[in-house]
């Protein structure tokens, strides 16, 4: 199979240059994730502007494939609604976890090269902790873990101020 070179092609390619890496001004949504078990560490902020992603950054400390996913997550959600990102983090979590059929209609485009992931148990959570922390940004919960829940959508621990 080729996917497993391009998976390490868009893997190496996202590291080197990483779309939407930085801090953004005037951020309406922010959250922070938190893999314990590789150490990755995520800040994602957004600007939602009638309920679109207008504009999306993330930054921190994060292995090659958390660090890819998130590059790969934010040039996929800008410019959609909230709606949209919240079935793309969806799907995105089935493959990932190896509950999806890549045969069915899905949206995820170029993330299948994520689909070999779920061979990899221990790198599962370094791919999802970007759409994790995005779900948890876009539903006002400022801090997620992978290690809080056995279920990561509801892995959150309530650090509101
Ligand atoms: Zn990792």
């Amino acid at each position: 199979m080729q996917t497993n070179s391009l998976y390490q092609e868009v893997i190496l390619d996202h590291n080197r240059k990483p779309r939407n890496y930085g801090t953004l001004e005037h951020a309406s949504h922010h959250a922070v994730g938190h893999n314990p078990l590789c150490g990755d560490r995520l800040d994602i902020a957004l600007q939602l502007e009638h309920d679109l992603i207008n504009a999306i950054s993330f930054h921190g400390e994060s292995c090659a494939i958390c660090k890819a996913s998130a590059s790969m997550m934010t040039t996929a959600v800008k410019g959609k609604t909230r709606v949209d990102a919240e079935a793309l983090i969806d799907e995105f979590r089935d493959m990932a976890t190896g509950k999806m059929d890549l045969n069915d209609p899905h949206h995820l485009g170029r993330l299948t090269v994520f689909s070999g992931i779920r061979d990899l148990p221990t790198r599962v959570k370094c791919a999802i902790l970007p759409w994790h922390t995005l779900h948890a940004a876009l539903n006002s919960m400022t801090s997620v873990s992978t290690e809080t829940d056995d279920e990561p959508t509801q892995a959150i621990t309530g650090n509101h101020t």
